[in-house]
């Protein structure tokens, strides 16, 4: 047979980024992301597109699992390619996410992310009559954000469309992320591609380098025993202007932002 045409190269356009939020942070954690880097991808974020769910609003497994499914259905229906979820507290490089899908084989199953844990998952699977069978699987954290592509999406469905997301993850009690490494490991035979160009608020941000910090796909912030974990930037703005340093990261990744300090040529 003839050989199977190439899909064209990927663009944003064919990437759909979930930012999963709640009321109570719409003004402190929303408002800096549609600033930054949602003005940016504004097409790829559900945030134009804001979808309302009727889960409880609640750090619950149940309220947070109903927000994952909301994510996966819409993006089901989007008939995009790839599928990328994160959270308010994350930053997204767009020029580096895009970089990074590009390079994975297109023909193959790929579900990417920073894995959670140095050691994979255990779960108790309930079986029939009573029993129990002891699951172990890699799973991306959730707060780094991860990718996972249409292939593997579509695969997915009868654990994770509609209301099943839910059940699978009341099934083995354990949160929206680990559900979905639970279900790409344990019921499709997938694995995690680790991937270190995620990043939560769980590891030392300051860690990174200036000049790797551009390269980063995901990037966050948070407050970590008493303590603000974020990048280290010296600027443009000051930590009391910009705490989170996502807007002196930005004005460093677009540099024509309006509100970005401009440049003065002498
Ligand atoms: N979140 C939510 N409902 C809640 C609490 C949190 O949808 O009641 C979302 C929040 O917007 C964020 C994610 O869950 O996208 C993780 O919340 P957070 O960063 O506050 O907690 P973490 O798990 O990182 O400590
Ligand atoms: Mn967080």
């Amino acid at each position: 047979s003839p050989p199977s045409p190439r899909p064209p190269e990927l663009q944003l356009q064919d990437v759909f980024i979930a930012v999963k939020t709640t009321r109570a942070f719409h003004r402190s954690r929303l408002e800096l992301l549609l600033d930054t880097w949602v003005s940016r991808t504004r097409e790829q974020v559900t945030g134009p597109h804001l979808v309302v769910t009727n889960c409880s609003a609640e750090h619950s497994h149940p309220a947070l699992s109903c927000k994952m499914a909301a994510e996966f259905d819409a993006f089901l229906a989007s008939g995009l390619r790839w599928f990328c979820h994160v959270d308010d507290d994350n930053y997204v490089n767009a020029k580096a996410l895009l970089k990074l899908l590009r390079a994975l084989p297109q023909t193959l199953d790929v579900y990417i992310g920073r894995p959670s844990l140095n050691r994979p998952i255990h779960a108790s699977e309930p079986q029939p009559r009573n029993r129990t069978r002891l699951v172990r699987f890699w799973f991306a954290t959730g707060g780094a954000g991860f990718c996972i592509n249409r292939k593997l999406a579509l695969k997915m469905s009868p654990w994770a469309s509609g209301t099943r997301f839910v059940r699978t993850s009341a099934l083995i009690r354990l949160p929206d992320d680990c559900t979905v490494g639970y279900i790409i490991e344990c019921k499709l035979g997938g694995h995690l591609q680790p991937s270190s160009l995620f990043h939560s608020h769980l590891e030392t941000l300051q860690l990174l380098g200036a000049a790797q910090l551009l390269e980063q796909v995901t990037l966050s912030y948070g407050v970590f025993e008493g303590k603000l974990n974020v990048i280290k930037l010296q600027g443009p703005f000051s930590p009391e202007e910009d705490p989170s340093r996502f807007r002196s990261l930005h004005c460093l990744l677009y540099p024509d932002t309006p509100w970005c300090p401009q440049l003065v040529a002498r």
